[in-house]
């Protein structure tokens, strides 16, 4: 016998999947294959939440499919297949490119090699609208274009040859155990969950998107929360993005959708930067900023400990971090806060906090993360430079307090907008609100509007620096679409 092999990464769904409507094609028997690789379960980007997100993904297809369709293995990939080829013979393998960590990239290279000297086939597909290999920008959005509006590639599941023959032990039922009892209150994985995700959003609650997406409690409700979906494949870009298009003439819904389709375009945009440049996972985007000065030693792992833990004593930095812990989720402003706050005020280098991060995001996605992460450190050089302050963030997008005290419930007792700065409350008034600063809640770690000052400075010098300057004009060119 020779069978197919949809290989499946983050792509964990059934439909708009074009690695599996290939396969399909071949007539061969398919079998549908997920590995949980223990260099992925060790890897400090990841946590049981991504773990646990998977093995739901996985059982929603499984019930979409014959007994025996669906293999998930725990063991390296490569010693998976091996074992498969030896016993079914295997002729042919499809999956979607993977723009992952370094890791994946390694893997799917000695994938490669082994796939070469077992004559068998692997079939890549495009991830959405990333293009492998590109070293510009020119007409990247007329390719976006048009793979979005490409019809989507589904097929009759009941018409399938799938592979029947049930001899493995399928590890799903491990996994569901051994991840379903991890605490937080997490989305639910699965393509299924997906759709109900898309048409509730589409149903009533995106239609204040644009007014709220800032806020980091009405952003909850009115952001989409398709990205885990996104980041783990239970949907694809194309899907979402053709729902958009359905939607555009409803009324009172046009600014909303405007915006929303600018971050569907951005999901794409920052995963290839970093396709492009891999080694941003390891290095400064711009080597310019290599030698910028970073508090190091016993300093910064205070400083880095009381950031992870939601304990820095800055009300709006805790609540978003305590928040993440207990959900995963965070809006956009909130987590470029995060990062500012790490690397502008705690003066800390973005590798101390960036995997530690991921492993909160529950849609963590390579290409994005260490985009959007570089970005917010400064370090890019391409980019506007922005300092956030938290207290004016407090303010301004958690205006009531209501998040804070959420999150941060030894300062429940505090009005906004004090709330936002508890340090500024005389002991009388500390005690009039039930805390007090040092033992119920931390002093502030750092002097927020001193270090805002002096980290202006500093991105400002280092910016003019002849190196920064000459990586900017390389990174502009690969990097950004021309006019
Ligand atoms: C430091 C930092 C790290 C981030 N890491 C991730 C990550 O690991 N995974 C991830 O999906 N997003 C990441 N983002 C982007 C963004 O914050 C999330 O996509 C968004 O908050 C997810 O919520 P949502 O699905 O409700 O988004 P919506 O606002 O409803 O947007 C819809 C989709 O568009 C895409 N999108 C939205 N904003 C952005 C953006 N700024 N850049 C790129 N794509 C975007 C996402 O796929 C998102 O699901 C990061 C942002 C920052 C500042």
């Amino acid at each position: 016998m020779s069978i197919a092999v949809v290989w499946l990464k983050r792509d964990l769904r059934l439909s708009d999947h074009a690695p599996l409507l290939e396969a399909a094609k071949t007539g061969l028997p398919i079998l549908l294959v997920y590995c949980f690789e223990d260099m992925l379960l060790d890897d400090a980007h990841y946590s049981e939440r991504h773990w646990r997100f998977v093995s739901q993904s996985l059982r929603d297809m499984a019930n979409k499919l014959p007994a025996g369709a669906l293999y998930v293995a725990k063991g390296d990939a490569l010693a998976v297949f091996q074992a498969l080829s030896l016993k079914y013979g295997i002729s042919q393998v499809f999956s979607h490119q993977e723009i992952g960590l370094d890791n994946t990239f390694a893997r799917d290279k000695a994938f490669a090699t082994w796939c070469k000297s077992n004559q068998i086939i692997w079939h890549e597909t495009p991830l959405g609208a990333v293009q492998r290999g590109l070293t510009h920008r020119t007409h990247w959005d007329e390719n976006w274009q048009r793979v979005m509006r490409a019809p989507c590639l589904n097929l009759d599941l009941n018409k399938v040859n799938w592979f029947k023959n049930n001899e493995f032990e399928c590890q799903l039922p491990h996994f569901e155990t051994r991840f379903q009892n991890i605490q937080g209150q997490f989305q639910n994985g699965g393509e299924s969950e997906a759709f109900n995700v898309l048409n509730d959003f589409f149903t009533a609650r995106g239609k204040e998107y644009a007014f709220t997406l800032s806020s980091p409690s009405l952003s909850q409700i009115h952001c989409s929360r398709l990205s885990p979906y996104l980041a783990w494949g239970n949907i694809s870009l194309r899907q979402v993005y053709q729902t958009v298009l359905s939607h555009w003439q409803v009324p009172g819904w046009r600014r909303s959708l405007v915006a929303f389709t600018s971050r569907l375009h951005w999901h794409c945009h920052f995963i290839q930067k970093f396709e492009s440049e891999c080694e941003m996972e390891f290095r400064h985007v711009n080597k310019g900023y290599d030698d910028l000065p970073r508090v190091t030693g016993e300093l910064a792992e205070q400083r880095l400990h009381a950031w992870k833990t939601g304990q820095t004593g800055i009300p709006m930095v805790d609540a978003c971090m305590r928040c993440l812990i207990e959900t995963g989720y965070i809006n956009f402003r909130m987590r470029a806060m995060l990062v500012s706050f790490l690397c502008h005020h705690l003066e800390l280098d973005w590798r101390a906090g960036v995997a530690h991060l991921a492993s909160l995001f529950l849609d963590f996605e390579p290409g994005i993360h260490y985009s959007q992460f570089q970005m917010q450190a400064g370090v890019t050089g391409i980019n506007t430079i922005r300092i956030y302050s938290p207290v004016k963030q407090g303010e301004e997008k958690d205006e009531k307090g209501v998040f804070v005290r959420k999150w941060v419930p030894e300062l429940c007792e505090v009005p906004a907008p004090l709330i936002h700065s508890p340090w500024q409350l005389s002991q009388m008034e500390q005690m009039m609100y039930g805390f007090t600063l040092g033992e119920d809640y931390p002093e502030p770690i750092v002097d927020v509007k001193q270090s805002y000052k002096d980290a202006q400075a500093l991105l400002w010098l280092w910016r003019k620096k002849p190196k920064v300057v000459i990586e900017s004009k390389r990174l502009l060119y690969r990097h950004v679409r021309p006019n």
